[in-house]
């Protein structure tokens, strides 16, 4: 059946999610609202993000900075308070584009990006929160920064100007979460970052309970990509 048939359906799909965080968040003894849900619309057009911002969703996420910019300006121009997050890989060439459109970008992961976001930064008041992704599954075809190198990576990213929020992972498919989302918080604590984006459609509910502050949710919002 497609999503779009039933109109109330992107409404209760996000009061799903919003229920479910709510409950692992009490479950781990913390506050909802201290767990933000970023709406990943990737592939999904205006007219199936425009009801989910109808009921209510200000933060969403994109993994492709030309799909953002094809869809978001005319979006925010319609809701000015929508803030919006880059979750997906950056190329250092694209830095300018990706600083002017988002208000975060978790996909920091080498040090060319973070001299390229410092560049950036000169030419511009924009600064969108920034995290670091680090490859937590040690992973070949993975993007992020691995685990080993994330030090000197945090080093370079102060010493350029740039201030981390936290870290950010996808653990590796089809395996148990949990323990990557431990390590990635222990990661962060190690570090002195309080902010933690992890856990997805299948296991954000995991992730709030390791002590996620942002949640990537695409899937269980919008339905299936095609
Ligand atoms: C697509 C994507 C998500 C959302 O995935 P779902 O399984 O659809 O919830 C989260 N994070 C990143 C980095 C993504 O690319």
């Amino acid at each position: 059946m497609a999503t779009g048939d039933n109109p109330s359906a992107p409404e209760d799909r996000l009061s799903a999610v919003e229920d479910a965080i709510a409950r692992a968040a009490k479950r781990a003894g913390r506050e909802p609202a201290d767990i933000a849900l970023i709406a990943i619309s990737k592939t999904h057009d205006a007219a199936a993000i425009r009801p989910v911002i109808a009921a209510g969703q200000r933060v969403f996420g994109e993994n492709r900075v030309q799909e953002a910019q094809d869809k978001w300006p005319a979006l925010k121009a319609e809701t000015p308070d929508i803030e919006l997050h880059l979750v997906g890989q950056l190329q250092s060439n694209k830095t300018e584009d990706a600083v002017a459109l988002f208000d975060a970008i978790h996909s920091v992961d080498r040090p060319s990006l973070v001299k390229a976001l410092a560049k950036t930064f000169a030419k511009t008041d924009r600064r969108p929160s920034l995290f670091v992704q680090v490859n937590i599954g040690d992973e070949d075809q993975k993007g992020g920064c691995a685990i080993a190198n994330l030090p000197d990576l945090l080093a370079r990213s102060r010493d350029a100007g740039l201030d981390i929020a936290g870290l950010m992972c996808i653990p590796p498919y089809g395996l148990e979460p949990a323990p990557y989302f431990a390590l990635l918080a222990k990661l962060a604590e190690e570090n002195g970052l309080s902010a933690l984006s992890m856990g997805m459609s299948s296991d954000y509910e995991t992730a709030v309970m390791c002590g996620a502050t942002h949640v990537r949710v695409g899937t269980a919002l919008f339905g299936a990509r095609n």
